[in-house]
């Protein structure tokens, strides 16, 4: 069996021209949906993400401003910042790029970002609302991977999906999400014995690890749906997921590709999360 590929870059281009379509509607109300990235310090990896999403964010004709800080700025100096761009009514969206430098108190920051406003969904009151079914912000990775499900049309309810990894961004959320479409959920991580055992019972898998050929085709039940969010580089340099892709695609029914599968589906979600921030503004 060879499995179909969910195709996140293809996915992720609709889903900006949706976007693009909604601001461009929202604009001619008056209303410019507007996100404000902050990035304190000189990391190069999170300094190439937040050029991407000020990118994506221009290119779909939202406004992003991206605000560089030094890596000793304050906490308090943090916290002010993000208090002013919270009473600021042109601002919609506020992204603080994590990790923040050590000196900072991370969920102290997220939660200072006002949760109307917290469109990487990592706020205390987003992750209730999740938890809830109350309207809110949904972490955009494991809500990028809910529309790729949603693409190829599955039908989770009453389906045993597995989530590998429990953090608070990705798995946790991914498997709430997974919970409220009537899916019967297993949550794997670390201490899991026999991981293999349980995601061969499953028909949809997630892995969101960050462990190279943590699946394997022996772990998987053929015709599953395998969405790997994992992040690695190979040996070559090359970047890979959590799934062997190789193996695993002659088993699986639906396989997401590493790259070009979850990560533009993070990006394009992110647009999605800012672009309803500034309409529920606007409402
Ligand atoms: P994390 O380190 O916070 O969590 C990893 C989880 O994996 C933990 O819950 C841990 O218990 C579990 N784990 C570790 N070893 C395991 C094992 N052998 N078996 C089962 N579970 C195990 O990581 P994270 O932030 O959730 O990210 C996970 C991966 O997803 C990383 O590779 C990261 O780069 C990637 N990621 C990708 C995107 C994207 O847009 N594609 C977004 C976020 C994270």
């Amino acid at each position: 069996m060879t499995a179909q590929l969910i195709d996140g870059n293809a996915l992720a281009k609709t889903i900006r021209t949706e976007v693009a379509g909604r601001t461009a509607a929202l604009k001619a109300r008056g209303v410019n949906p507007a996100l404000s990235i902050i990035l304190v310090g000189e990391d190069p990896a999170s300094q190439v993400y937040t050029k991407h999403k000020v990118n994506d964010s221009t290119q779909t004709g939202l406004e992003a401003t991206l605000e560089t800080y030094p890596a000793d700025m304050t906490e308090a100096d943090l916290l002010a910042r993000i208090r002013a761009l919270n009473d600021d009514p042109k601002v919609h969206g506020i992204l603080v790029q994590l990790p923040l430098p050590k000196h900072m108190d991370s969920q102290k920051v997220i939660e200072t970002i006002s949760p109307t406003k917290d469109v990487d969904g990592f706020h205390v009151a987003s992750a209730g609302a999740l938890m809830t079914g109350a309207p809110g912000f949904w972490p955009c990775t494991p809500h990028g991977c809910m529309k790729m499900l949603e693409a190829i049309g599955y039908d989770l309810r009453g389906k045993h999906a597995v989530v590998i990894g429990r953090s608070n961004i990705v798995g946790k959320p991914m498997a709430m999400m997974l919970l409220a479409k009537s899916a019967t959920v297993t949550i794997c991580h670390s201490a899991t014995q026999d991981l293999g055992a349980i995601t061969r019972q499953a028909d949809v898998v997630v892995a969101a690890v960050g462990k190279l050929n943590l699946l394997t085709a022996d772990m998987v039940k053929p015709g599953a749906v395998v969405i790997d969010v994992g992040m690695n580089r190979k040996a070559d340099g090359k970047l890979a997921g959590d799934v062997d892709f190789d193996g695993v695609k002659e088993v699986a029914g639906w396989i997401t590709p590493v790259p070009g599968g979850v990560g533009p589906m993070t990006r394009a979600m992110l647009l999605v999360n800012t672009l309803e921030a500034a309409e529920r503004a606007a409402k």
